[in-house]
């Protein structure tokens, strides 16, 4: 299957195969950032939302796998995720309920 969508604006058809093969990729770097900033940072505080600092770091961390900005946002969101995801985990083997 040939689609001639440009390679920075995909068709939704695209975003989603690209997404599918990239989400495991974005969910890995996730992690690995999550356990990078918790050697530094105090695990008692929450994993910041997907917003302005925090996006846009999530962001850095996945624009080179793709030049489509909406899909860019995508993979932010997935890595931004489990991240978060691992934070929490990892915040309740220590003990921190919340
Ligand atoms: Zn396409």
């Amino acid at each position: 299957m040939q689609c001639g969508c440009p390679r920075e604006h995909l068709c939704a058809r695209c975003n989603d195969d690209a997404f599918a093969q990239l989400r495991g990729v974005a969910a890995c770097r996730g992690e690995v950032w999550a356990m990078d900033v918790a050697r530094r940072m105090p695990i008692a505080r929450p994993w910041p939302a997907y917003e302005g600092r925090a996006a846009a770091l999530a962001r850095g961390k996945v624009g080179d796998l793709t030049t489509d900005p909406a899909l860019v946002d995508r993979l932010a969101r997935e890595l931004a995720h489990w991240a978060a995801r691992w934070w929490r985990a990892s915040s309740a083997a220590h003990g921190l309920d919340r």
